[in-house]
């Protein structure tokens, strides 16, 4: 799950980690009185009014704009409000901002340059261990830092079981050129982001920019936050930051009926039982030279019911081309999901305009295979795995 810039500063604020501080805004007069409350309690004379949208680059898209008093806040949140914003990350018809966030000018000048940095925590999943990439050349084009000059990127490993280690916080910021004040509030900020990280159960941070202050000051000012989704029973106050508007909408009804469905770009729909399984019949599809449109698990009770909502939600996407059922029968037997495709197929009568291959295995699997012969659909039996796949294969061409 992602979460808004907002939001994800809320959460690492509640770890200790010290972030900008803004206050959230739907319309242009909650802007100017956010601005007016953060002026109060920050003494910050400009505003930074940031669209709050799940993509990256807004900076480079006209999102993030500096308002230098009032009625500067008051025209820049109405211009952003509202937007259709085009970034390197949205569609190519952008996304429409729904709310920003008016936050404090933390590039006030000083005594030194305020400095971006770049830092991220995420899983290596090669070797098991959380890794903290860092670099000193953060702010909007940390994209083409990684292509160009991908020494200037960072890693730290962490073990999770010692968590990370003083040092390492130490090696972070003398990695970064900080000494002093700055130095010290660096490895403070690590700490707790790392904390933060391990706490929220998040699969992914990305910090950029961390920010310098003229006065030493380590600040968050972004904030991407990826939750695992696998964790969120542990955080049922994090189910209230979930934006529906932002995701998937066939994603959101297969979870809201307990399916398993990721769209994909694909044109084979696939419906299999097991999640496992639902890799290995992917890759078999790519190796037939197809391409998935989504992954969807049924789980272990592909009953007639639940048969038609999962064919319901594949034939959603249009550039589905024909469906691979693949499931195997083992405590549920494979004539009970037979029976169950063909009332299904029957019930969904016209809707269902592609060909349809199903490979049941398991227990009963031949007294299945004579129901989907004998059932006088547009439905084609297939008993081993690559056969599936070539006549899905065939179908499509
Ligand atoms: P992104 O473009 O979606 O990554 O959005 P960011 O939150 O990273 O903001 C983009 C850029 O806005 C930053 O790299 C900064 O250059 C600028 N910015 C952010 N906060 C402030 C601020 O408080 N004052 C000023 N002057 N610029 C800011
Ligand atoms: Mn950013």
């Amino acid at each position: 799950m992602n979460l808004h810039e907002y939001q994800g500063k809320e959460v690492l604020a509640g770890f200790g980690v010290t972030i900008q501080r803004g206050i959230v805004a739907k319309t242009a007069a909650e802007a100017v009185a956010a601005g007016k409350q953060l002026t109060e309690t920050t003494g910050t004379q400009w505003h930074i009014v940031k669209a709050q949208i799940h993509a990256g680059g807004r900076g480079k898209g006209g999102g993030v704009k500096l308002a230098k008093n009032l009625q500067e806040l008051e025209s820049v949140a109405t211009s952003i409000i509202g937007m259709q914003l085009i970034t390197p990350q949205t569609p190519p018809e952008g996304k429409k901002v729904n709310q920003i966030l008016v936050a404090e000018d933390v590039y006030y000048p000083g005594a030194s340059e305020p400095s971006e940095f770049y830092m991220s925590i995420l899983l290596n999943r090669a070797t098991g261990k959380n890794m903290i990439m860092y670099s000193t050349e953060g702010g909007m084009d940390i994209e083409a830092v990684a292509e160009v000059t991908p020494h200037l990127i960072f890693t730290e490993e962490i073990d999770p079981a010692l968590g990370l280690l003083p040092f390492q916080a130490r090696k972070v910021a003398f990695n970064l050129g900080l000494s002093g004040a700055a130095f010290k509030d660096m490895t403070k900020f690590v700490s707790a982001l790392y904390r933060a990280y391990v706490g929220s159960d998040a699969s992914l941070f990305e910090i950029n920019p961390v920010l310098k202050t003229s006065d030493d000051r380590i600040i968050a000012v972004d904030a991407k936050v990826t939750i695992d989704d696998n964790s969120l029973f542990r955080h049922p106050d994090f189910e209230a930051l979930r934006d529906l508007s932002e995701e998937n909408p066939v994603e959101v009804e297969a979870r809201s009926v307990g399916l398993n469905y990721v769209d994909l770009d694909g044109n084979v729909g696939c419906m299999v039982n097991g999640a496992g399984l639902a890799m290995a019949t992917m890759d078999l599809i790519k190796q037939a030279g197809g391409d998935p449109a989504n992954f969807l698990d049924v789980g272990g009770t592909a009953d007639a019911a639940r048969v038609e909502i999962a064919f319901r939600l594949i034939l959603k996407d249009p550039a589905v081309k024909a469906i691979l059922i693949n499931i195997f029968g083992g405590i549920v037997r494979c004539d009970r999901v037979a029976q169950g495709i063909v009332d299904a197929y029957k019930n969904l009568g016209d809707a269902i305009q592609v060909p349809i291959i199903v490979r049941l295995q398991g227990t009963n699997a031949d007294i299945a295979k004579k129901l989907i012969d004998s059932s006088g659909l547009n439905v084609l039996s297939a008993t081993a795995f690559q056969e599936a796949a070539d006549k899905v294969q065939e179908a499509i061409n």
